[in-house]
């Protein structure tokens, strides 16, 4: 069931650094009675001017809200921070959006449970400036009708992008890693081509709108290739691995050729390379998810 008055709804931000001040903000502005705690108290000077209020411990910040949010740099942190006042926990809301694994997340909610806490588990994907904005992505997983009470006041850290995942609490952390790999896979392509290219004097802002233009033609292949992958059938509708694997000696041997790291490519062909031999030469380049499904021992 929804929070009928999501706006006065209070809330408790734990842990104020970068992120946990651009949330703990984003509440204040919303209207939404806000008790913060860090355990460097001076970092809540601003959000108190601002409206907040700063509790005098841990254990008095988690017993001022139903609905408790913590955002510090790892689960270690979380739990040297709760682990002391766990019993305060009972009744409440806890939404970790610290940055773990899934099976951090998993355990997390164990110990919640152990505690009568009710647990989502959250990622941020996105920087403290766009909390509160349109632009932020934030994804949340664990029971769905705990999620849904909160949903409105949680909204208050970007609406549009507040997105429930699963009931399985370790879902958020998977998809944050997922997410991440997808951004260092692109930025380091776009890196090694601004290199390729500086050695012929092109400016990397020369570049960036035609590596951008071509990063959105990429999202169509994603499109195209979800269902193959899911299907397991990788018909080549554009290219065949073979064709790839061909590009990709083209690429590496133009770096080598302009003095440049060969290191990126060499390392993709590799894979094309795994794939052709193990028979998948002329599908297409969404075969590769089977080279990455068997782990690098096969
Ligand atoms: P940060 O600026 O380095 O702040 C770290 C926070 O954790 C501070 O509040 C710090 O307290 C607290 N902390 C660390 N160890 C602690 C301990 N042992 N006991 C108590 N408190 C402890 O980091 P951040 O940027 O806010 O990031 C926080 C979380 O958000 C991380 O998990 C990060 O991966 C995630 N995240 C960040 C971004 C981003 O762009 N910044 C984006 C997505 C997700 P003190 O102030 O006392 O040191």
């Amino acid at each position: 069931m929804s929070n009928p008055n999501a706006a006065q709804a209070p809330v408790t931000v734990i842990g104020l650094g970068l992120m946990g001040q651009a949330l703990a903000a984003a509440f204040v502005k919303q209207g939404h009675p806000t008790t913060v705690w860090n355990r460097t108290s001076a970092k809540a000077e601003q959000l108190v001017a601002d409206g907040a209020v700063l509790a005098e411990s841990a254990e008095s910040a988690v017993a001022a809200s139903p609905l408790v949010i913590i955002c510090v740099s790892d689960y270690d942190a979380v739990h040297g921070v709760l682990d002391p006042h766990a019993g305060a926990l009972a009744g409440k809301v806890l939404v970790n959006l610290s940055t773990g694994t899934s099976a951090q997340a998993r355990e997390t909610a164990e110990w919640a449970a152990q505690r009568d806490a009710r647990y989502l588990d959250g990622a941020i994907m996105a920087i403290p400036p766009v909390i509160g904005t349109d632009g932020a992505v934030l994804l949340y997983s664990g029971p769905k009708d705990t999620f849904e009470e909160h949903a409105a006041t949680l909204g208050a850290l970007g609406a549009a992008g507040t997105t429930y995942l699963d009931a399985d609490h370790g879902l958020s952390a998977l998809h944050d890693m997922a997410l991440l790999g997808l951004m260092w896979g692109i930025l380091n392509g776009f890196l090694h081509g601004t290199a390729l290219l500086g050695t012929a004097g092109v400016k990397a802002t020369t570049f960036a709108p035609l590596a951008n233009q071509m990063i959105k033609e990429v999202t169509e292949y994603v499109t195209a290739y979800a269902p193959q992958v899911d299907e397991g059938k990788y018909t080549a509708t554009d290219a065949t691995l073979t064709v790839h694997q061909d590009a990709l000696e083209h690429l590496a041997h133009e770096s080598e050729a302009v003095g440049i790291s060969a290191e990126l490519p060499r390392f993709f062909k590799q894979l094309v390379d795994r794939a052709a031999a193990e028979g998948r030469a002329d599908e297409s380049y969404a075969a590769l998810v089977e080279v990455f499904r068997r782990g690098a021992s096969a």
